[in-house]
């Protein structure tokens, strides 16, 4: 997905990949010239094919004619005869999964197997965990990519369900959408020592079982990670669960009564004010000094389709109805307002009248 600025540099990528030990490479169409790179990297490196899981994806709710040429062309444009993984690329509204289980989607995942094209197919989402329930239940799914991080952890139950089912789960982009960890913030830095802030979001990841790790590299140095982590499976050790418990103790310490446990007791809202989902953009900012990332997934709200939240802070109508529902007693709206004030991007400054 971020190597897209020239095949060389793909080329680049996925031979420190290779030597990293990374056996698994994921790309899509919706990623510009990412799989037209790809399949010229793996061209020029010729890499026997079995050394390589590969997957692509397919943006949901097209016809199944244009499904099968859409999945044709990227075989082409990959050089290969088949796919190891096909996923609905974004299963994040319920219409999304009804494609894939009932309507044209069906007849184009069923086509694909039956063609040979794909081995199994799976899902991405960003959706609910109603629908990826759901979608998980359906017994269609070999795997899921799903966003689980240190600091976002509201899916890993469903993460630990779908491995229990024998389900691939992959963490998807757990450096950047996890919080920006290859930039961090002094005091993050300092609360995760010895560790890095990335080494102990991978290190949970891992140890809570997801099958696949993404790094989402642009050079070959942002696959330093691989290499340091190669085999660093198992269990966390007595030093990484005390780094873990002092980062979570340092976070509350800076947020103090203010602190969301991320329980989603007061949802839901009258007005749909994704309440947990602000607060732990506010628990970031003011709990890990994580507010570029806050004020940059924040400002998102809105701009994104149905890849992201719909409304921010401003949709809370003081209504109330929350406060009750809340066991840690906080002044939700209260809470709200302030996170909008502090994350909100300035208006662009008018330069007339
Ligand atoms: S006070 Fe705001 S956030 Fe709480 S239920 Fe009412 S509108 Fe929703
Ligand atoms: S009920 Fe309270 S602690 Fe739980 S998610 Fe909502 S605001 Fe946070």
């Amino acid at each position: 997905m971020r190597a897209v600025d020239s095949a060389a540099q793909m080329g680049a990528v996925v031979e420190a990949a290779l030597a990293a030990g990374i056996n698994h490479l994921e790309t899509a169409p919706a990623y510009g010239p990412a799989e037209a790179h790809l399949g010229a990297a793996l061209r020029q490196l010729a890499i026997p094919r079995e050394r390589l899981l590969l997957t692509s994806k397919l943006l949901p709710g097209v016809d199944l004619a244009t499904g099968q040429a859409q999945l044709q062309s990227s075989l082409q444009r990959l050089g290969l005869a088949r796919l190891d993984n096909l996923a609905v690329h974004g299963l994040n509204r319920p219409e999304h999964l009804e494609w894939a289980l009932q309507g044209d989607g069906a007849a184009l995942l069923r086509w694909a197997q039956a063609e040979g094209l794909v081995g199994q197919v799976g899902f991405s989402s960003h959706g609910s965990t109603d629908l990826i329930e759901r979608a998980l239940a359906s017994g269609r799914f070999g795997f899921c990519s799903l966003h689980l991080h240190l600091f976002d952890q509201e899916r890993l139950p469903l993460a630990r369900q779908a491995l229990a089912a024998g389900i691939g789960v992959m963490a998807i982009s757990p450096a950047d959408k996890g919080g920006r960890l290859y930039d961090p913030p002094p005091e993050l830095v300092e609360d995760c020592a010895p560790f890095t802030p990335l080494q102990l979001a991978y290190r949970f990841l891992l140890d809570a079982g997801v099958s696949t790790l993404t790094l989402g590299a642009a050079r070959p140095e942002d696959l330093a990670w691989a290499v340091a982590l190669a085999g660093a499976d198992g269990p966390l050790s007595a030093v990484e669960k005390q780094a873990l418990a002092r980062l979570a103790e340092a976070g509350r310490r800076r947020l103090g009564a203010g602190a969301c446990g991320q329980c989603r007791a007061c949802l839901p809202c009258p007005s749909g004010v994704p309440i947990p989902a602000l607060l732990r953009l506010r628990n970031l900012a003011l709990g890990h000094g994580m507010t570029p990332f806050a004020s940059e997934r924040y400002n998102l709200i809105g701009r994104a389709g149905h890849w992201w939240e719909a409304l921010d802070a401003s949709a809370c109508q003081q209504c109330g109805a929350c406060l009750p529902r809340c066991p840690h007693g906080l002044p939700i709206p209260d809470l709200l307002a302030a996170t909008h004030q502090l994350l909100a991007a300035p208006p662009r400054r008018r330069l007339w009248g």
